[in-house]
């Protein structure tokens, strides 16, 4: 039986080109390169202001952009395509413990209601 193979990425069968090693087809293969390293130098901008802002809410919000992307990148991770990053999963994991972590501190500070962290207009 000939079993035509299909991609990774579309799920689409691969019937006039294949799909290459990593086993998506010409066009996936080069879009989602593409997407794949936006997706991580965009996450990877954000956690860094995230972690240099002293306003919890500016950095949550950045979290939040890097937790979208590698959410995004998890998809590609899980359906077994090999990405430039080594582990999409541990990267996910960091951010949204740092998540947990400041809207924990950013919910006592609210309801403590002490001084108000002037917002100096990080990021
Ligand atoms: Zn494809």
């Amino acid at each position: 039986m000939f079993a035509v193979p299909s991609c990774k990425a579309c799920r689409r069968p691969a019937l006039l080109f294949g799909v290459n090693r990593d086993g998506m087809c010409p066009l996936c293969a080069s879009l989602v390169r593409v997407e794949t390293i936006a997706r991580v130098r965009i996450a990877a901008d954000a956690m860094r202001t995230a972690r240099q802002t002293t306003n919890p809410k500016a950095r949550l919000k950045k979290i939040d952009v890097a937790i979208r992307n590698l959410k995004a990148l998890k998809v590609y991770a899980d359906r077994g395509i090999p990405l430039v990053v080594p582990s999409v999963s541990d990267l996910l994991h960091q951010a949204l413990q740092l998540r947990r972590a400041t809207a924990s501190k950013a919910g006592r500070k609210h309801l403590r209601k002490t001084q108000e962290e002037p917002n100096r207009g990080h990021a």
